[in-house]
């Protein structure tokens, strides 16, 4: 039985789309692994995505070679765009699961140029934390 999560291309996704040709997108570069294209409704002027070619639903599934290559070009993008755009930063993000904010369920990662006068913030607000508490947290996660 095939798995849709990893399976190569997955008929319904809009990704996949856009790989396949079947989709427009403004594509910047593509190689035999990767695509990067702009996003639909971008978060500042250049935000784009880098997507593996083949399907993957998130940051769990993907596999390691295809996860690789696609932070190497995300590397790639985020000093473009700085070059060319010259753009002050860049964040690169990635939403793991509904709860995380994904919506497009093929693993890709957002790169969003930064500029002074834009008006992102992080999406949590720094405050003190709790000692013992993260020393427990941190008990679970070694
Ligand atoms: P997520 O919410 O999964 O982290 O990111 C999905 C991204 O895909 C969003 O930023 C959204 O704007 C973008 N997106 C959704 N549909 C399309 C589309 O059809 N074309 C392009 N280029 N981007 C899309
Ligand atoms: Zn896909």
């Amino acid at each position: 039985m095939t798995d849709l999560h990893t399976a190569t291309s997955q008929a319904d996704c809009i990704f996949c789309g856009i790989i396949a040709g079947t989709l427009p997108a403004e594509v910047i570069v593509e190689d035999d692994d990767t695509i990067a294209f702009m996003d639909i409704s971008p978060a500042t002027p250049g935000h784009l995505l880098v997507v593996p070619r083949a399907h993957a639903r998130d940051l769990l599934e993907i596999d390691a070679e295809n996860l690789d290559a696609a932070v190497r070009l995300a590397q790639r993008m985020a000093r473009r765009v700085i070059e060319r755009l010259d753009a002050d930063g860049v964040n690169l993000t990635n939403a793991c699961g509904a709860r995380a904010g994904q919506t497009v369920f093929h693993f890709h990662i957002h790169v969003i140029p930064r500029y002074a006068e834009d008006v992102l913030q992080r999406p949590w607000e720094p405050g003190a934390g709790d000692v013992a508490s993260i020393a427990r947290t941190a008990d679970l996660l070694r």
